[in-house]
């Protein structure tokens, strides 16, 4: 008698369902909900970065968790996330690569106009083109950017970067300085040039220390009740280097003095249920310096417990 499975097998339980059993591929079908959309770019990050090996860190996270919440007594499993996988990146060509991912988030955007995205990158900088792209295809559109850095470089020093999404943003105006939102900013890693542009251009900017003192909750629904008054959509930005080093150990600019992940959590927890909340993205995930996958499960697990909160 021989003992076999197949290779890569995982354990089965016939009464667990795996979160990874909620992805899809696509095959052309018009998508009423979630669509994944792998954005596999890290050429364009100032510091060495893995970060294209991303999406694909992202998708083997959900294998280890359950689509079961125990808290809520929600469970996914009827949930599907249909997987558009990657967009295909030009080898060397960061503008190249950033219009193939406006030109391909867009037209997905306007093909299926109940898609949520969750956009899984690469750097940062792909939030530039896939934030045009939704509002161009959505309409007006507010934008949280959980974020230890503002991301507003200057073009002249480096050209387009992973610190420069929200500076393009601004000055190509596909959005309103009133419309964006950045979380989680803090000491030494910002320069003062940088925070007097977001304040001129009439960002809110909410620092670690705001989060900490007025706590996160206010922080959230007041930008919440600001948005609600203004935007017909509402957008998350999520750089995953707002987490403190501890929490996020695979973020290429990891550093101190960021949030504790049950912070973000309750931050994203509040977002998902804003009927305005329509489209994410997470970046800044290298999975060649995580430990032990911390930061690709945290992606995961931030997802799935987003979408049970956005479960009627
Ligand atoms: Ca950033």
């Amino acid at each position: 008698m021989i003992h076999l499975t197949p290779p890569g097998n995982l354990f089965q339980d016939q009464y667990v369902t795996r979160a990874s059993e909620l992805l899809r591929t696509w095959q052309g079908e018009v998508v009423h909900s979630y669509g994944l959309i792998g954005v596999p770019l890290a050429k364009s990050s100032i510091s060495h970065s893995g970060a294209h090996l991303a999406p694909a860190a992202f998708r083997q996270s959900l294998s280890s968790f359950t689509t079961y919440a125990v808290e809520s007594g929600c469970d996914l499993q009827r949930e599907r996330i249909i997987d558009f996988g990657d967009i295909a990146m030009h080898t060397t060509d960061v503008t190249e690569s950033h219009k193939r991912i406006k030109d391909t988030v867009y037209e997905l955007l306007q093909e299926n106009e109940k898609l949520f995205p969750i956009i899984i990158g690469g750097d940062h900088s792909v939030s530039y083109p896939a934030i045009a792209a939704f509002q161009q295809a959505r309409g007006k559109t507010a934008v949280i950017q959980f974020d230890a850095h503002c991301d507003v470089r200057n073009l002249q020093d480096g050209g387009v970067t992973n610190g420069t999404p929200f500076r393009k943003l601004l000055e190509e105006k596909h959005i309103e300085g009133d419309y964006l939102y950045q979380v989680g900013i803090r000491n030494f890693v910002n320069s003062e040039a940088y925070v007097h542009y977001v304040k001129q251009a009439g960002v809110r900017m909410v620092t670690m220390e705001e989060v900490e003192t007025v706590g996160i909750q206010s922080v959230i629904q007041s930008i919440l009740k600001e948005v609600g008054e203004k935007a017909e959509h509402l957008y998350v930005s999520l750089d995953m280097d707002v987490l403190d080093q501890a929490y996020a150990p695979g973020c290429p600019a990891a550093a101190p003095g960021g949030m504790t992940s049950s912070v973000l959590m309750e931050a994203l927890n509040l977002i998902a249920r804003s009927p305005l909340f329509s489209g994410i993205d997470i970046v800044e995930v290298d999975p060649s310096v995580d430990f032990r996958s911390m930061t690709s499960k945290l992606s995961a697990y931030l997802i799935l417990s987003l979408l049970t909160k956005r479960m009627k």
